[in-house]
């Protein structure tokens, strides 16, 4: 899967990492390059544009690290974003099987691989998760569909609910909870009826199985091929009956792969599973690291720049330590904090942490102290000289009155930076003669 998408974007990053120094311009040549690979693959125009958006923020925000080139430091970039494209917010998850007998209700179109994931799912939970699983397949219109659910499950070794003539999808659903339970299974698999295309019929049909089923999860299954309809398949679904994630099949095929980028973003539920073939065995559950690294193959890259920005952060809060230990708090110390803050997220995390910072913390929170304010005072830092940056107390009205104009600020807001420098200041010195200094700056690094 992704092999289109991983060449052309190999290519683009193999010539960004070879140069040494990068301009701003080749930056954004490369990300160009990036949209259009995406827009191939067929990612939706929303979803590439906010990628390419949120890449070229975190680069252009980027401490440089040592002993990495800003190329190899883009690739890392690059391929953050990808997982958190692919992931969403929050962990991900796992089917939920517990409360036996616990309904999964498989939903989808005909032919997007419905009755072969209900099987191949079927099979994992019961070798993976020692599960006992019954089938059963409600697709009345198509007796041939309900025979190979049945087949399939001979194959695995597992059990489908008989099949009675002349009953609808509701009733065998009743019929299939009560042998469920009766039957002592921890899982049953309500496989519905597949249509050509979305129709109200279907819909009303999938809406009274879940209704009588209770489902714990209800599974969406999209032929991945099929690109930024796989995804409109899933919003329509998702509006009409509720689904708890989505398994993308056909991910084996040289598809473009854009579904897998845009499902997440574009409709806010997981994929869960990929297929990767007709075979049982053929299914994987979806991570989105690893899918992340086969998209960029460039883990060595990755790794790289992981490991120099530890080693250079190991380095900072060493230095920094020494200098704390002395008493000594500059307004480049206090740069170096605020930059760590804005990479911590946010401010009052971190405050709450520091000793003695608790009332700030709510001080800031109130006076709605967030990552604007963090990007200000850091532009104000920037607009001292290096001796004033040494040396705070040589701040008098005219100076300060040259560095709020240069970071395009009031003074006001300059006054409290150094209110805040002082205060901070103090808390070292007296941090400094006591201990509690190293676990502290292991705990803001
Ligand atoms: P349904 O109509 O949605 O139930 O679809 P089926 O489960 O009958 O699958 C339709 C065809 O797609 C069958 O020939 C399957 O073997 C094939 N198929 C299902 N999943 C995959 C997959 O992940 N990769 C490939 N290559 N073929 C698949």
């Amino acid at each position: 899967m992704f092999e289109n998408l991983s060449e052309r974007l190999g290519g683009v990053f193999d010539r960004l990492t070879r140069q040494g120094a990068l301009s701003e311009a080749d930056v954004a040549t490369a990300l160009r390059e990036v949209r259009v690979a995406l827009l191939e693959a067929d990612v939706s125009l929303p979803v590439a544009r906010d990628f390419i958006k949120a890449v070229t923020v975190k680069a252009t925000g980027q401490a440089v690290t040592k002993s990495v080139t800003p190329g190899q430091q883009v690739v890392k970039i690059v391929h953050d974003e990808l997982i958190r494209v692919l992931a969403g917010e929050g962990a991900p998850e796992a089917l939920k099987i517990d409360n036996p007998p616990a309904a999964i209700l498989m939903v989808g179109l005909q032919g997007s691989g419905k009755t072969t994931t209900t099987a191949k799912l079927a099979k994992r939970l019961k070798e993976k998760n020692g599960k006992r699983v019954l089938l059963a397949s409600l697709d009345t219109n198509r007796p041939a569909a309900m025979e190979q659910l049945a087949i399939l499950g001979g194959q695995i070794g597992v059990d489908s609910l008989p099949i009675v003539k002349g009953e609808s999808a509701v009733q065998i659903a009743k019929r299939a909870k009560t042998q469920a339970a009766m039957g002592g299974y921890d899982i049953l698999f309500l496989d519905t009826a597949g249509r050509l295309h979305i129709d109200e019929v279907l819909m009303d049909e999938v809406q009274a199985v879940r209704d009588i089923a209770q489902p714990r999860e209800t599974l969406l299954v999209v032929d991945g091929l099929t690109g930024q309809d796989a995804v409109n398949v899933a919003s329509e679904f998702d509006g009409k009956v509720g689904i708890s994630g989505v398994v993308l099949t056909r991910m084996d095929g040289d598809g473009r792969g854009g579904a897998a980028l845009s499902m997440r973003a574009v409709t806010g539920k997981p994929i869960r599973f990929v297929g990767l073939g007709e075979k049982m065995d053929a299914i994987e559950p979806f991570e989105p690291e690893r899918v992340a690294g086969r998209i960029l193959g460039m883990g060595d890259i990755v790794a790289l720049v992981e490991k120099a920005r530890e080693t250079f952060e190991a380095e900072q809060a060493e230095r920094m330590m020494k200098r704390f230990q002395k008493g000594l708090f500059n307004m480049n110390d206090l740069r170096t904090q605020l930059e760590q803050m804005m990479k911590m997220g946010g401010m009052q995390g971190l405050m709450g942490m520091m000793p003695g910072m608790g009332k700030m913390a709510k001080q800031a929170e109130t006076a709605g102290f967030d990552d604007r304010m963090l990007r200000r005072q850091i532009a104000l830092i920037g607009s001292m000289t290096k001796k004033e940056r040494a040396n705070p107390d040589l701040l008098q009205a005219s100076r300060k009155k040259r560095i709020a104009a240069g970071a395009g600020l009031e003074v006001q807001e300059l006054n409290r930076l150094l209110k805040q420098h002082k205060q901070m200041a103090d808390v070292m010195k007296k941090m400094g003669k006591g201990g509690g200094m190293k676990q502290m700056i292991r705990q803001m690094m």
